[in-house]
């Protein structure tokens, strides 16, 4: 995922980028607000500060909204109500105060980015693509190449919970949760397992990457 983070202190941005990109994503640093207006196309989501050199991120969040509807965390050191309601009011997707904690950041990004996945997608989309991969979601089957990969029930659902946001990082915590209704438990194997039998399957190295102390990632 193709990540906006606009920060003017040098300190904070650096840390972000360098934790952030550990963590999977593709983290560009923008230091003022007329960067995010002009170069929003580029990402998938923003962390947003508020106190930039060219203005208030209030402001650039009404502009950014007038344009584009890519998701947006506000990550700022003004924690009071006020501007947390203003921020969700002028178009945040959600709101985190300094210093984040990087799990919990990383865990809003995919929200808000799934959500608006979602969105984009709309009911219509069952079929997902990624270079010779095919994922009928509807049929709940899967090509590679053009040829059927028979999967079972689980296997299907992490396809499923991996690739309807490609190039994204998916927490092993979500993927366990989701399915298997316990994010926390003995399971963790099973989700190893179930990882190392479906890259067999679908035979296409890189496919599915491993994101160290994290997840996975599907595609790129
Ligand atoms: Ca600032």
């Amino acid at each position: 995922m193709r990540l906006a983070i606009v920060e003017d202190d040098d300190e904070v941005g650096d840390a972000l980028v360098e934790v952030l990109t550990d963590q999977g994503f593709l983290a560009e640093r923008m230091r003022r607000g007329a960067d995010l207006l002009i170069g929003h196309r580029r990402c998938d989501a923003v962390i947003l500060d508020l106190g930039l050199p060219d203005g208030d991120g209030l402001q650039v969040l009404r502009q950014l909204r007038e344009v584009s509807s890519v998701p947006v965390v506000i990550l700022t050191a003004r924690d009071d109500e006020r501007t947390v309601v203003r921020g969700l009011r002028g178009g945040a997707d959600d709101y985190l105060v300094k210093p984040p904690r990087i799990a919990e950041l990383v865990a809003r990004l995919e929200t808000v980015t799934r959500r608006a996945a979602v969105a984009a997608a709309g009911p219509e989309a069952t079929v997902i693509i990624t270079g010779d991969v095919r994922i009928d979601l509807e049929m709940r089957q899967v090509e590679v190449g053009g040829e059927p990969v028979t999967l079972t029930q689980k296997e299907f659902e992490l396809v499923e919970a991996l690739a309807e946001r490609p190039g994204s990082a998916v927490s092993r915590e979500l993927l366990m949760d989701r399915i298997w209704g316990d994010a926390f438990m003995a399971v963790s194997r099973s989700l190893d397992v179930h990882i190392s039998t479906l890259r067999a399957k679908l035979g296409r190295p890189g496919l599915i990457t491993t994101i160290r102390g994290f997840g996975y990632r599907w595609g790129q």
